[in-house]
């Protein structure tokens, strides 16, 4: 097996989306022990995990609550149903939703999601998908908090649900991120206009990917941030490995390279706007 490269510097960076509680990690015989400790090697002092059901939520809160400060990492949370779970969602799911939103200060719970539209797998019913991104829309509306948006060849559904609350003032002024974006320079330029922030991780760095790159030159700085998405989608040159925030680093240096400016200015940038996104400090 090849063996991982790790970024040495001395730039600081925000992992706006790792799911460290993946069972790929157990599978590898990776600790969340180690994981903490590899990102304090590589200048990863911030961590968002993200959830996509009931059972990850919980998952979610627990380990940004249990290891929040390990190795000198913060770490934060979101709780949300994922479009491939739409079909699991249930008034009882809504209310434990409901439920942590209302404790979220004390909980680390900064976010909302993933939410969106998956038309890619199409693990849940369309009009299901629909539905429940709606309601939890209306939930991020409701508690005033980001969400973090998942779309994957579903642009166009998924714009004609955002466009109508934001027309009509259903969105917060910065209501969340397009998270591993995928879509166009259009509709990623249409997002930013409504306020999303645009989320970049490993296939910025893919050599066949022309589209994102083309993605991040358009965006403007104050609404880039930088994700591994982890375990999965690990970043050149480590692509074949598991994902690790740690990673992140070489989605910021390509990022860099783009965007012609040192990695150190591109982490900072990054950083703030992932602190901004989240009301973290
Ligand atoms: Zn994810």
């Amino acid at each position: 097996m090849k063996e991982p490269v790790y970024y040495s510097g001395s730039a600081k960076f925000f992992d706006t989306h790792a799911h460290i509680y993946a069972r790929k990690f157990d599978a590898d015989n990776t600790t969340t022990e180690d994981i903490l400790q590899r990102c304090r090697t590589s200048g990863v002092t911030s961590v968002l995990i993200p959830a996509d059901n009931e059972r990850t939520s919980r998952l979610a809160v627990e380990m940004a609550n249990k290891y929040d400060g390990f190795e000198g990492v913060k770490l934060y949370a979101s709780v949300g149903v994922h479009p491939h779970e739409a079909k699991t969602y249930t008034e009882d799911t809504e209310k434990y939703l409901r439920d942590c939103l209302e404790a979220r200060r004390e909980q680390k719970i900064m976010a909302l999601g993933e939410i969106g539209l998956d038309y890619y797998y199409d693990l849940s019913e369309r009009s299901v998908q629909k539905e429940v991104f709606e309601k939890q829309l209306e939930i991020a509306k409701e508690y005033d908090v980001p969400f973090i948006l998942h779309e994957r060849d579903a642009t166009g559904d998924c714009l004609d649900i955002l466009r109508r609350f934001y027309k009509e003032g259903r969105l917060r002024s910065l209501p969340g991120v397009c998270h591993c974006c995928s879509c166009s320079v259009e509709a990623a330029s249409e997002l930013v206009k409504m306020g999303f922030y645009i989320g970049f991780d490993g296939p910025l760095t893919f050599k066949n990917n022309k589209k994102t790159p083309e993605v991040a030159l358009n965006t403007p700085w104050d609404r880039i941030v930088i994700e591994t998405d982890s375990p999965y989608l690990t970043p050149e040159p480590n692509r074949g490995l598991t994902n690790e925030p740690c990673h992140v680093a070489f989605v910021c240096q390509k990022l860099a390279e783009i965007k012609v400016v040192t990695i150190d200015e591109a982490a900072r940038i990054t950083y703030d706007n992932g602190k901004m996104l989240y009301g973290v400090n």
